[in-house]
């Protein structure tokens, strides 16, 4: 089974192809970093109206490195949801239009199941597993017990994590994307202990994530050593975000494997993903975590947990094997929770 994946849902236009044997065939991926670069974060019309410019020339370029033509293809599967609405619609018009061009069936992915189950892209990872999703966009744990089977433990009740080390990096200088740019400026720290932040939620019952304090708190101690911030102070309070923020996430995360385990006795992997993911202290914290409860700790590669097209190839093919597609009038959905039950989304759309 062989199916091309389309991501469009935020500031990356990407394209893959990639087969049920789990090998991926094509994966490309256009940032539209320096469109959006000057405005401070990501512009939803120029998001639109970018993805629109690039997707036919990166799906043309993904079968191209695949080796393909359309009539190779099982299936065609798009990001239907959640994300920047504009975005979503150019990647899901496209799809239908190819699936019905060449009488294919059309998978809408949603882009959080993407995220969910790219471990079992890249790792030998069965079901349930307890993941960890820490996105731009969200903040989530939850037990994975099947495709399209989650139940949410705890989610964040103010900022997502990524949307925290984006503000974050605003507030002290450091530019935009933020993530990437405040684990480099952690790593040059020098004192990386200087600075002292609230851990948020920390011992607290439940699985709930909270970051707005910790941004408010390195707001702070930035405003106290008077605006003007030297790269020696920048670095410092970047480290000591990124390792309040580790240490927070392996709190909930301890209390999540307790939920987890009185469930599945069995056990299962712990497993992290979304563009967050891609952070090195993050995931050396959680394998320590995982490694205490003995269980397998998977993190996809880092181009794998920033958004990608292969995930959503990959999720395409999870449920299509499951007999799964999805009509041609199926309506982009600017919010798509993953757990049917879920309470309405906090923050960005999703
Ligand atoms: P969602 O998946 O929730 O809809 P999104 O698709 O915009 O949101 P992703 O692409 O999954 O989010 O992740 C982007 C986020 O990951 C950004 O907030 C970015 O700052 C963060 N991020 C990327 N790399 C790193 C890193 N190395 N360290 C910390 N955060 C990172
Ligand atoms: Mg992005
Ligand atoms: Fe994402």
């Amino acid at each position: 089974m062989i199916v091309l994946g389309i991501e469009t849902s935020c500031d990356e236009t990407a394209a893959a192809v990639v087969t049920d044997a789990r090998e991926i065939r094509a994966d490309v991926v256009l940032s539209q970093l320096d469109d959006h670069t000057p405005y401070g974060g990501v512009v939803p019309e120029i998001a639109a109206r970018a993805h629109l410019q690039h997707l036919d020339g990166l799906i043309r370029r993904a079968m191209a490195e695949a080796g393909i033509g359309f009539g190779d293809l099982d299936a065609v599967a798009a990001t239907g949801g959640p994300g920047l609405i504009g975005g979503v619609i150019v990647g899901v018009m496209t799809a239908k239009a190819i699936a019905a061009a060449r009488g294919l069936p059309f998978v809408a992915v949603n882009h959080l199941e993407g995220h969910a189950l790219t471990a079992r892209l890249t790792d030998d990872v069965a079901f349930p597993y307890l993941l960890l999703l820490v996105s731009g966009g969200h903040c989530q744990l939850l037990a994975v017990e099947g495709v399209g089977r989650y139940r949410r433990f705890g989610t964040t009740i103010d900022d997502a994590v990524g949307e925290a080390f984006d503000k974050t990096a605003k507030l002290l200088g450091l530019g935009y994307p933020g993530g990437p740019l405040v684990e480099k400026a952690a790593a040059r720290a020098i004192n990386p202990g200087r600075f002292e932040l609230p851990r948020p939620m920390l011992g607290r019952p439940g699985c709930d994530f909270s970051f707005s304090g910790l941004k408010t708190a390195v707001r702070r101690h930035a405003e106290e050593l008077g605006g003007s911030l030297s790269e020696a102070d920048r670095d410092d309070l970047a480290a000591a975000f990124q390792s309040t923020v580790a240490e927070v996430l392996a709190d909930r995360c301890a209390r999540a494997i307790r939920r987890f385990k009185e469930d599945h006795p069995q056990g299962g992997a712990l497993v992290v993903s979304g563009g967050v993911a891609a952070n090195k202290a993050i995931r050396a914290r959680l394998s320590t975590l995982a490694d205490k409860h003995r269980m397998p700790f998977v993190a996809p590669p880092l181009r794998l947990c920033t958004d990608n097209a292969a995930m959503i190839a990959w999720a395409g093919i999870e449920r299509f094997r499951l007999g799964q597609s999805d009509p041609l009038n199926f309506a982009p959905r600017p919010r798509w929770p993953l757990d049917p039950d879920a309470a309405p989304a906090i923050g960005k759309a999703g």
